[in-house]
Formats: C-alpha cells, structure tokens, sequence
C-alpha cells in the first residue's frame, strides 16, 4: 500500500487529494500543514490553513489557460480545461447554495478601451468569500470521512529527497510519493530546497506594481462587461507588460499581505450585501523580463517601500480605506513628494505604472484625483523547479511533485488542476 504525503492543505493539495479519494486510492494519504482546520481557522490567517490562500480569497474561480500561471504547457489546452472544469465541480460540489456560483463570460472587447488598453477577457466563476468558508468546512469533513490524515499546525521544516524523509520538528515521516503544495507561504521553504538539491530551474520574471483603489462608479461601464477586467499593455521592446490584476468590485476591501516580513498588498471581495462600499480595487502588475536575480529584486524593492513597519498609501484625494472588519488598511501615508522616493525604489519602472493611471483617467473621465494606491503589490514567483510535463514530478527526484503557487501557478483553478494532474497520473 502506498503512503501519499501531501505537504500543504492549500487548493492544490485538496484538489488532489479528492481525486485520489474519488477513484478509491489505494494508499494512505496524509496532509500535512502549519494552518488550523477549517472549523479553527480565524478570518486573520489569510495564507495558512484549510484550502490555503485560495480558501480566505475573493474566490474568483478564472477559467482560461492564459489566466492563473503554467498549465496547457505542461499538458495541452484541451486537457487543461478539462482539468479545470474538474476544480469548479469541487468547489460547486461543497457550496452550500451551489446555484449561486455565477459565471461572468465577456464576449467583445469594449471599443471605448480600445485606444489605450487591450481587455484580456475570459469566464471567472464567482464563488464569494463568504461562502468560501462553508465550502471548507463540507470539503474538509468529506476527506475525514474518506480516511485522509490531517496534521494541523505542522510545519515541515526539512525534506530528504534521498531517503524519502520529511521531517516535521522531531518527528520523521516516510513517504512513497510527496506532493508538494506549500503555496506563497511556503515560498521560502521551496526556495530552500531548490538550492539545497541543486534543482534545474526556469528563468522567470519580476511581477510588482501597487493595488489602485477607487469609488466602483468610474469604473462601472467596464465591470458591466467584464467583472474581473484585465486591462493590459505591453512594451515588447522594454521587456514589460502591465495589467490590471484580480479586480474587486461591490464589497471590495484592499487585504494585507505579510511575506517575510514586510507589508504588501491584494484584495478581496465580499458577497454579502451588508458589506457594500461600492469600491472598486485591483493590482496594476507590471511583468518586468531580463533581470537578473528577480527575486533578490523584487524583495530589496519591498523592503524599500514598507515604512513604519508597513506598506505606503498616496491618494491626490483620498483617505485610506476600511477593510471589512472596520479596521483602517494597514498603511502610512505618503505625499505627492514622497512618492517620487518610491519612483526612485523602482528604479524607472514606476513610470509605466504613472502612465496607466493617467491613461485610466482619460478612458474613465470621471476618475481624475479620485484614487489612492497601496504600495507595493508583489507576486513573488518562486524559482519554478524543471518538472516532468507528463505528471509534474521533479526531474532529479521523481516521487516528489511541485504543484500550485509551489511551481508555476498564480491563482485557484490552476492550483487544483495542478492537484488534480498529479492524482490522476498516481492513479493511473
Ligand atoms: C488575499 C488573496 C486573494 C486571492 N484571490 C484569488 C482569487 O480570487 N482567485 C484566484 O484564482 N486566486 C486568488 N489568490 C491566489 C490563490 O489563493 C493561490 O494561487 C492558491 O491558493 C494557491 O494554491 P496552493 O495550493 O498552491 O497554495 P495555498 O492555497 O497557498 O496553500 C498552501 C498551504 O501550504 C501550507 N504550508 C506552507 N508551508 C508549509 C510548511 N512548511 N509546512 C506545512 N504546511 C505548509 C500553508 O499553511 C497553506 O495552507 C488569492 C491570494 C490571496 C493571498
């Protein structure tokens, strides 16, 4: 019999480990992870516990092989919807009201866009924040009645690839295979693996930019067309493109993220109409190629941007906002002067950030000053380790499979798809 440790109860370990129960596994599976049970999990810990950070986040389920990080390239878009369709039916299959997972499918790109942005449109099936929590809470209870082990408030602080070992404090658990779905909060640790196996990696990018954050009217004649819009441009010759990124709208809060340290920032939204602001938030992310040590990078630009212990906040005319416990956003604010410091921190790349502002204003003419942004927003992608494409296994160690934020994918539906790749390829 087979022992499956699954590393990470994010949505990508979920995801896999229901397949593996769906089609009977004959194994012991056990998940191990330093976040608490859906029935203990605070609305605090956004990054940590059952279901992850998909499991605390707006729940905005993306539906399009270009969205969300790296799946048709592993195997083919056909198999990647597919694969996709599967985490949907996961997510319907444990919400209470299944009938309220909307999809949102834009059709023609709006030509009053046209002049200065291009819309990136796709389906995003809309499950609410609110709900995300009795989803985890049926999910859970179904893989306990299914014979899945949980290790709750477990950290696994090293893994022997060799002698197939992970060691968690004092204790040492033997596996046959390992998925391994640590998620952003476990980016350290996959990065520490890396370098301690000398595992072959992927060039990668740089992705930072700042949350915006403005009253929903101005932006209402998109969200009409699009919920989750994704404006974007790109300067193919600078090596940077710009999008707008995981846009919040009706009961939109700009969330806190904590990684190593420093402060940076996302949103989410709520569907329960009693928390209504009427905002509207989203990243402007720009995807900087070429370089060199983009990690290092991007965390020294972090670092310089959290003053006070926390991240920056500029409005022309704005007070920061709420979130949706009625607590101020943690920020400290800076002025028009001081925002040129933080052009500096980027070293010449804020600019392009400067123009997609102005260039909102003029699409949206109702906007002008009425905006504020939380510096910085940040997508750490971690050092993606060269895996086998057929069943996501590492190429040096081939009982081991890096699944979800882990490898390559920035969002929910390619995370449980990664899950789900796996499980099918150990069933099979
Ligand atoms: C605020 C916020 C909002 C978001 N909104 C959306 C959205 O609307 N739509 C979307 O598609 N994506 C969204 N995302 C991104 C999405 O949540 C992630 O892409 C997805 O959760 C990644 O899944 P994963 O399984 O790889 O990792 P995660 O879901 O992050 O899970 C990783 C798990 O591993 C555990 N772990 C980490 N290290 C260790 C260790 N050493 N030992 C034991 N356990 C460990 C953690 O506790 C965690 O539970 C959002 C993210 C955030 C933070």
């Amino acid at each position: 019999m087979k022992n499956v440790v699954i590393i990470g109860a994010g949505v990508a370990g979920v995801n896999a480990a229901t397949k593996l129960v769906d089609n009977q596994f004959d194994g012991q599976i056990t998940i191990i992870d330093m976040g608490k049970n859906p029935y203990e999990r605070p609305y605090e810990e956004v990054m940590t516990g059952f279901l992850g950070a998909g499991g605390w986040s707006d729940g905005k389920l993306t539906y399009h092989t270009a969205i969300g990080g790296q799946l048709a390239k592993y195997c083919g878009e056909e198999k990647a919807m597919e694969l996709m369709d599967q985490v949907i039916e996961n997510f319907k299959r444990f919400h209470p009201k299944p009938e309220a997972v909307q999809c949102s499918n834009p059709i023609e790109e709006p030509e009053f866009i046209k002049p200065y942005f291009g819309l990136r449109l796709f389906p995003v099936w809309h499950v609410g924040t609110d709900y995300l929590h009795e989803i985890g809470k049926n999910w859970y209870d179904f893989l306990l009645e299914n014979g899945i082990s949980f290790k709750w408030e477990t950290k696994v602080t090293d893994i022997d690839f060799d002698k197939n070992l992970v060691y968690v404090g004092d204790e040492v658990i033997l596996y046959d295979e390992l998925i391994f779905g640590v998620g952003k909060s476990g980016i350290d640790f996959g990065k520490k693996l890396a370098d301690k196996y000398d595992l072959p990696t992927e060039p990668k990018s740089v992705q930072i930019g700042v949350r915006f954050e403005a009253p929903q009217k101005h932006f209402q004649k998109l969200i009409d067309v699009s919920y989750d819009f994704k404006l974007y441009r790109k300067f193919e010759d600078k090596g940077v493109s710009l999008r707008s990124f995981c846009t919040n709208n009706n009961a939109a809060y700009v969330a806190v993220e904590e990684t190593y340290g420093d402060h940076s920032y996302n949103g989410h939204a709520k569907k329960d109409e009693a928390y209504r602001n009427n905002m509207t938030n989203f990243g402007i992310l720009m995807e900087i190629q070429g370089i060199d040590e983009p990690f290092t990078w991007s965390r020294n630009v972090v670092q310089s941007v959290n003053k006070n212990g926390t991240g920056l906040y500029y409005s022309p005319s704005r007070p920061p906002s709420q979130t949706s416990e009625g607590i101020d956003v943690s920020a400290t604010q800076i002025t028009g002067k001081q925002l040129d410091e933080v052009r500096e921190h980027f070293g010449g790349y804020f600019q392009y950030i400067d123009d997609f502002i102005d260039d909102m204003k003029k699409v949206f003419p109702t906007l002008q000053h009425d905006w504020g942004i939380y510096i910085p927003e940040v997508k750490y992608l971690s050092p993606e380790p060269l895996v086998n494409y057929n069943n996501l296994s590492l190429t040096k160690y081939e009982q081991v499979y890096f699944v979800g934020d882990a490898l390559s994918a920035r969002g929910i539906t390619v995370s449980g798809a990664h899950g789900i790749y796996v499980a099918e390829q150990l069933i099979s």
